[in-house]
């Protein structure tokens, strides 16, 4: 029989961070390396047009983005990895899906109305995009897609627009379920009663390129005190952190102290500096490596595409008859 298939994408935000990989990428690590999936994971480069993002910092981006998920585990011969823009059949499917889905299902998008509320104006695209999300999954018959909470919306939207697809034109497209993953939320260094984003500014995050003198520096800078009498949120970002990274028995003291009153805070973050640096040694080498080798880096990329586009463009096939455009 053959395995579920899992697709999952990420923007090209560059450098990836701590909540990042805790939140995302050691989940698709996991998935991979449990041989129990066939999964597909791509830089949604078209995704990130939504996006005010220059040309030239997104060709770049790509690439960084590409390096650091295989420095990070992705392997290419168990993964298939991919630009998203590589194959053509995403936003072809797109369209057709547009052709399926009612204007008033997509309205309903929380996401889109958090995001609109932010903007002066919205383009078309920042509307269609979980059309373009469906599609991204549906090419590749995809039947679980892991997600945080705020994206199982999306996912049920791609299980109706399956569905609109199935209804009009024939049985084809699996009804994906989402895989809620349990994401440990990972705080700013600064503010730690917000979650961890580039968009805070670089003092807020840990990004996994970071040096150790680097690290050392930015958890010197970390907030620990309460704020209004309340356990301090920071702290137990740092710990939580400890807790990810290091070991158990290491955890554990710091969590014992903690609370019996005696811990001290250059110590919890001396010990997590030490402790995310080291977790992060052997991705630094391999990140600089392909960036220097981008030779290397593109044909790891052009191999992913190819075999996907072999996938989507059966699937494409069928729906080009389906829909009676062949
Ligand atoms: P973004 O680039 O912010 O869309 O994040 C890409 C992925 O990383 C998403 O799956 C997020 O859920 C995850 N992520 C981003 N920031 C954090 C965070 N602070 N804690 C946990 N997960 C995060």
């Amino acid at each position: 029989m053959s395995k579920p298939v899992i697709v999952s994408g990420v923007q090209p935000t560059g450098n990836l961070h701590i909540g990042n990989y805790l939140g995302a990428v050691k989940n698709w690590l996991e998935l991979q390396n449990s041989g129990k999936y066939q999964l597909y994971i791509f830089i949604a480069d078209l995704h990130s047009l939504t996006g005010k993002i220059p040309a030239e910092q997104l060709r770049e981006q790509v690439k960084i983005t590409a390096a650091e998920l295989l420095a990070a585990g992705i392997d290419p011969d168990k993964t298939t990895f991919f630009v998203q823009s590589h194959v053509f059949e995403h936003t072809e499917l797109a369209w057709i899906f547009n052709c399926v889905s009612p204007m008033g299902e997509l309205d309903r998008m929380t996401q889109y109305k958090d995001k609109t509320a932010q903007q002066i104006s919205a383009t078309a695209g920042l509307f269609t995009y979980p059309i373009l999300q469906a599609a991204d999954i549906l090419i590749y018959k995809g039947s679980l897609v892991p997600v945080g909470q705020d994206q199982v919306q999306h996912v049920e939207l791609t299980r109706d627009i399956a569905r609109w697809f199935n209804n009009k034109y024939g049985e084809f497209f699996p009804e994906a379920k989402h895989l809620l993953t349990k994401v440990p939320k990972v705080m700013s260094l600064l503010e730690p009663e917000k979650k961890m984003s580039k968009s805070l500014g670089a003092g807020h995050v840990i990004e996994l390129r970071e040096e150790p003198d680097e690290i050392i520096e930015k958890l010197k800078r970390a907030v620990t005190a309460t704020i209004g009498g309340k356990k301090a949120p920071g702290v137990e970002n740092l710990l939580g952190l400890l807790k990810e990274f290091g070991d158990e028995k290491t955890y554990k003291e710091f969590l014992l102290a903690e609370k019996d009153g005696t811990i001290r805070y250059g110590d919890l973050k001396a010990t997590l500096s030490k402790t995310v640096s080291d977790y992060f040694t052997s991705f630094r080498e391999k990140r600089a490596n392909l960036l220097k080798n981008t030779k290397k880096l593109d044909d790891i990329l052009a191999n992913g595409a190819k075999k996907a586009q072999k996938v989507a463009n059966t699937n494409m096939g069928t729906v080009r008859k389906l829909i009676g455009i062949r």
